[in-house]
């Protein structure tokens, strides 16, 4: 589903990724982790191709991103994105956000954008808030909207960028608990996260990042269990996080 194959990207003279080399499968959910700083939030950006490299290629279902003739906004609108701001458009309702995108970048009706919209607000549980405006909801309630949101384009994929970082503690719960669901019903997820939870709990596999190297990347029973067999840097973290 998604292949990416020796990219590098340098900020000016800073190389922020160094050489990574991955591939998810479809339906595969694989947990990205690793030290501030150490490029995970460049490199899930650029699956979706917001941020440019300079070497290597990614394609995403089988479309390459450096290939001229792809359309990106097209191949973007198919990859769904959930950041760790919920970014949801404070001055819409909640199901103006979820309707907007399918309307302008689908081409769907009015009609048919919030039939769907509707149907992912009630998959996250916040039916009853579907006329309220961002700032009245609280911030797991945003992030659930922004994945409902996110959802109601059919993605192929969903990409995640610690979703739950910003939230209070009572909070990350519910965020998670949706992610849960999602990859019990077998979407394709990549997810930027330290909740190391989630990870044991249903991610296939976990990739470690430093220094914008790919470290690690195996399958989250061998991540998880003999620490003997984790690089210096992964035991390193793991034991700060764990
Ligand atoms: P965190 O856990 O703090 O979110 P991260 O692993 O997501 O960190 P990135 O945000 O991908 O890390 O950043 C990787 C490196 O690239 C950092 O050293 C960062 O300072 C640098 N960087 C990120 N964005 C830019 C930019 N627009 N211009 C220059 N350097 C940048
Ligand atoms: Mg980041």
């Amino acid at each position: 589903m998604i292949q990416i194959n020796n990219v590098s990207k340098w900020y000016g003279s800073f190389q922020v990724l160094t050489d990574c080399t991955t591939s998810i499968k479809k339906g595969e959910v694989v947990v990205v982790c690793g030290p501030s700083g150490s490029g995970k939030s460049t490199l899930i950006k650029t699956v979706n191709a917001l941020e440019p490299f300079q070497k290597g290629d990614i394609s995403v279902d089988g479309i390459s991103l450096s290939d001229p003739k792809t359309n990106l906004p097209k191949l973007r609108a198919r990859v769904g994105m959930v950041f760790q701001h919920f970014e949801l458009f404070p001055h819409l309702s909640v199901t103006e956000n979820l309707t907007l995108a399918q309307i302008k970048v689908l081409g769907r009706s009015v009609d048919e954008a919030k039939a769907r919209g509707l149907k992912m607000l009630e998959r996250v549980g916040l039916t009853v808030h579907k006329d309220k405006y961002p700032g009245q909801l609280s911030g797991g309630q945003q992030q659930r909207v922004a994945i409902a949101r996110a959802l109601s384009m059919d993605p192929i994929v969903m990409l995640f960028d610690e979703p739950t970082s910003a939230l209070d503690p009572e909070m990350v719960g519910e965020v998670l608990d949706v992610m849960v669901q999602l990859a019990h019903e077998g979407m394709t997820m990549m997810c930027v996260t330290h909740e190391m939870g989630f990870a044991k709990k249903v991610s296939h596999r976990v990739i470690f990042m430093d220094h914008g190297k790919i470290v690690e990347d195996c399958t989250k029973d061998d991540f998880f269990g003999d620490p003997d067999a984790r690089s210096v840097r992964a035991k390193d973290f793991l034991s700060k996080i764990l």
